[in-house]
């Protein structure tokens, strides 16, 4: 193979950039533990559980050489930050994204926590990234730099102990590499669990059925369970999404199901609209074929401000964090926002919307379903078993409504915002556990 020689994107000032220590005061992971905070002194949690959930456990970072395809060599940056694990092993997605930086893993890792709480499956908050945008890869390249990512997190990621699963840039494929380099590596008992150390697989090597779809469909059911409060029902309710990626096809899709109408749609190529409804399947057979929205022969193309002023019922954004601000929110026009992304709508936004009667159902509750069906899963593969799509459906529909309830009876109790409820909820949880369990030593 060649020596290396310095390309695109690989000069010493790009090698400077991606090294990442500056600070920036304002951002997301202070902005999320001060919700964590607030949410925590409307109950009475005691200074040492707010003071540990203030910070991840551990903060694990790891720089791969993988060599490309051309001969040259590239160094990715990997992240594993684990924040939680009172109520059982960390447990997080893997995003393999460009821009990702290690403030935003500690945020989704919290979030992480609070989720899992909050649906009381017996798992901890954890969140990993590769610094990389996976289209740029081959496959090769791609199934390398996972299998180097997998064997310098090691030990740090096992069955019993951290759980990765797919998130933005990661799906089954990406999830079988981990498990096979893991179960390669470590020391295993039984083969046959090791493939717990990840979820999200595909069905033919432990996957579990809906894991896919399963963040979309939890979503519906959280609809199912709070829309007839709002005075509301699915039949003929229009809709429009950020994202058109798994979370946000599968919510297009299954919405479209229960009768509602899919009317305009953002993603990274682009804004479509069409007032007489956009097919949600045929869009996601487009999106598959062309990488994005843009050229969908059945809508027009429209502006982002068209896109953030078109006229719904439910407003969804499926894509990444803080995407929805106060600009955009002075130009929707929805009753319902519904966060099926991690922290989409900066708080200023969502101050906005509520001073302006648009109810916003918050993320920890909205997009739950995705590890709920991950811990079906890691279950099934513990007991050696495979569970029908219509049992797994069943079991994520208890869930989900027990979640979307305790949520509303908190907001009803504490007299606050679904957002902070469904965060006072989660912590109220954590801090029984800590209550009984002391913190150690
Ligand atoms: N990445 C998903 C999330 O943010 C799923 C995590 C998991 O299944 O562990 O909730």
């Amino acid at each position: 193979m060649g020596k290396s020689m310095p390309a695109a994107g690989q000069t010493t000032a790009d090698i400077i950039r991606d090294l990442e220590t500056y600070y920036e005061p304002e951002n997301l992971y202070l902005r999320t533990v001060g919700l964590v905070l607030d949410a925590a002194d409307l109950l009475d949690v005691p200074h040492e559980v707010k003071l540990i959930l203030s910070q991840p456990k551990n903060e694990i970072m790891v720089h791969c050489p993988v060599r490309m395809d051309d001969g040259r060599w590239e160094l990715f940056k990997g992240y594993r930050v684990q924040h939680n694990n009172v109520l059982g092993p960390y447990k997080g997605g893997m995003r393999y994204h460009k821009e990702v930086k290690l403030d935003e893993v500690k945020t989704l890792a919290l979030l992480m926590t609070m989720k899992c709480a909050l649906a009381s499956i017996p798992y901890g908050g954890a969140k990993g990234a590769l610094k990389v945008d996976p289209r740029e890869l081959s496959e090769g390249e791609l199934m390398r730099v996972t299998r180097r990512l997998t064997a310098a997190l090691g030990g740090n990621i096992g069955p019993d102990y951290d759980i990765p699963a797919p998130d933005v840039g990661t799906d089954a494929r990406v999830m079988a590499w981990m498990a096979d380099t893991y179960i390669n590596f470590a020391e295993c008992s039984s083969k046959v669990t090791a493939r717990a150390v990840v979820t999200g697989k595909p069905l033919e090597f432990g996957g579990s059925h809906g894991r896919d779809k399963a963040t979309g469909q939890g979503l519906v059911y959280v609809l199912e369970e709070m829309l007839p409060g709002m005075g509301m029902e699915f039949a003929g309710l229009g809709f429009s999404l950020i994202g058109y990626g798994n979370v946000g096809s599968w919510t297009g899709r299954l919405l479209q199901q229960k009768g509602c109408r899919m009317h305009a749609v953002l993603d990274h190529t682009g804004a479509i609209a069409n007032p007489d409804g956009i097919d949600a399947g045929q869009l996601a057979a487009h999106v598959a074929a062309h990488g994005g929205v843009v050229g969908y022969p059945d809508a027009r193309a429209i502006s982002e401000e068209e896109f953030y002023a078109t006229e719904v019922d439910l407003f969804i954004p499926a894509a990444l964090e803080q995407m929805v601000n106060l600009e955009h929110a002075k130009r929707m026009r929805c009753k319902v926002v519904v966060e099926a992304a991690n922290a989409p709508t900066t708080p200023r936004a969502e101050q906005y919307l509520l001073d302006h009667g648009v109810e916003v159902l918050p993320a920890i509750l909205c997009n739950v379903g995705g590890v709920t069906v991950s811990y079906f899963e890691w279950k099934q593969n513990r007991l050696s078993e495979t569970w029908d799509a219509a049992v797994v459906d069943e079991r994520l529909k208890t869930v989900m409504c027990r979640a979307a309830r305790r949520v509303l009876e908190t907001a009803a109790h504490l007299k606050c915002n679904l957002r902070l409820a469904s965060f006072a909820a989660a912590i109220q949880h954590i801090n029984q556990v800590y209550a009984m369990r002391g913190v150690f030593p």
